[in-house]
């Protein structure tokens, strides 16, 4: 399975002409941050002979960590990596067999596991949503771009119109470097692509994220295969839910053997202060999770927060308060559709393993949106069928990420954190694997 062939020819159907030519204008777009949605949107807009220039806020492609890895489905990510002619280095990479998922009690027995069938046999494919590293997503994005088109090290802080309303352009913290080097820099249109904390968005709508009330301690283990094959085997191929008394670790296999651990908590957005967890050297951070948090579950469980802590303990591991945008999150389109946001910026929500996914989506037809709207249509100026397109991509965006949003809190409530436990999240997969 792929992205079915009638799908992406209805995406394209429903922009029309992309290119610029003789009666097109080629658009020149700035790209706020270089997360997936918005290397996905500057790739496409570069497929189709358009500018596109990313401003990213870290210093350097490899200033961070990008985490671990994202199962891609094919009414999304998928789609996205086709209308921007990377399926062939996306399928290069990609884990099939990463698919698999188990869900275990606190003593560590397994009571649901769906591994996805070997390549070539019966049901091979059945999902089709292959793992990918996030680090390697990013790179396929990165090395698809024409050289040089992030300006890395720029943090924007805001945007505003220019020349009336004819353009519009991107603010830097006054007297910066950033500010000096991008002076009377105008664009055609701004997507905003700065993740949940957006500075972009604020233009469009005064919503802010709320806590989720979920802390999620993130821990890995290197080689796992070679150096705690019991850990390696307890995991599997894919991911393994450990879930009881409102607690849970997800443990996620990575390329190369390496394993990511999510502890999820329900507790205070203070929690991470009051404990000091996330200034903890790694060992004593695992040592104050087996004891003050997991303490009655199984030692094969536990093996996962002792595993993390050993070798280099100098670091700290990523603790990150969950937030959400309010729930249908709409706006009323920027004059001209100038201006637009994507990704978390529009609609972040609990993880439901969809937040890439659509983000990647969003960056694709907001691309496309722009991308068609130079062409000439009579009796309309170039801003009015541009804020045409945009009311039109902003409609179906913010529909989609209300229905995901809703599924993210029944997620939370039902799978990650129900009052039955394992068992019960078992019986909600099962119902929904239908
Ligand atoms: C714990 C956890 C697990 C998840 N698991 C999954 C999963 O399994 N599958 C899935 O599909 N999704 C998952 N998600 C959701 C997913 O990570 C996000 O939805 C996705 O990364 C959003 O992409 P984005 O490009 O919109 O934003 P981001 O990935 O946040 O990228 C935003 C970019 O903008 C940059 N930036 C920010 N501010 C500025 C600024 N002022 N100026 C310039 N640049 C700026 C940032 O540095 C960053 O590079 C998970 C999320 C969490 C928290």
């Amino acid at each position: 399975m792929a992205p079915p062939p009638e799908l992406i020819a209805s995406v394209l159907a429903k922009w029309g002409n992309l290119a610029p030519g003789p009666e097109h204008i080629k658009q020149h777009v700035a790209v706020v941050g270089a997360g997936v949605a918005g290397l996905v949107a500057a790739r496409i807009l570069q497929l189709h002979g358009h500018s596109a220039t990313l401003f990213e806020r870290e210093k350097s492609p490899t200033a961070r960590f990008q985490g671990g890895t994202l199962d891609i489905h094919p009414e999304s990510g998928q789609l996205a990596l086709e209308l921007a002619g990377l399926t062939k280095e996306f399928r290069a990479l990609a884990r099939p067999e990463g698919e698999e998922m188990r869900i275990a009690d606190k003593d560590a027995t397994i009571l649901y596991t769906d591994a996805a069938a070997p390549p070539g046999a019966e049901g091979e494919g059945l999902r089709d949503r292959p793992e990918l590293d996030r680090g390697h997503l990013r790179q396929i994005l990165l090395d698809s771009l024409e050289p040089g088109s992030v300006e890395w090290g720029s943090a924007v802080q805001g945007a505003e119109d220019a020349q009336g309303g004819a353009k519009v352009q991107l603010l830097f913290e006054s007297g910066s470097a950033s500010a000096a080097k991008h002076a009377g820099k105008l664009f055609d249109a701004i997507i905003g692509a700065d993740g949940a904390w957006s500075r972009i968005r604020p233009i469009l709508s005064p919503a802010t994220p709320t806590y989720t009330g979920v802390v999620s301690v993130e821990l890995g283990i290197r080689a796992a295969d070679t150096r705690f094959p019991e850990i390696a085997a307890l995991v599997g191929q894919g991911t393994l839910h450990a879930l009881a008394d409102k607690k849970a670790l997800i443990a996620q296999r990575n390329s190369g053997g390496n394993i990511r651990t999510y502890a999820w908590l329900p507790v205070p957005l203070s929690w991470p202060a009051d404990t000091g967890i996330a200034t903890m050297p790694r060992k004593d951070a695992s040592a104050y999770l087996r004891t003050h948090v997991y303490a009655d579950w199984s030692p094969r469980l536990l093996a996962l927060l002792d595993a993390a802590a050993e070798g280099d303990d100098s670091e700290q591991y990523p603790v990150r308060a969950l937030f959400q945008l309010p729930s249908p999150h709409a706006w009323k389109t920027y004059p001209g559709g100038r201006i637009t946001i994507v990704g978390d910026a529009a609609h972040v929500a609990y993880p439901n393993g969809e937040g890439a996914n659509l983000a990647m989506l969003d960056g694709a037809e907001a691309a496309l949106a722009i991308a068609s709207a130079g062409a000439e249509v009579e009796g309309k100026t170039a801003s009015a069928v541009l804020e045409g397109k945009i009311i039109e991509f902003e409609r179906v965006m913010i529909e989609r990420g209300a229905a995901s949003a809703a599924d993210g809190d029944m997620l939370k409530e039902q799978f990650i954190f129900p009052e039955g436990g394992a068992k019960a999240a078992v019986e909600l997969f099962r119902k929904m694997a239908g």
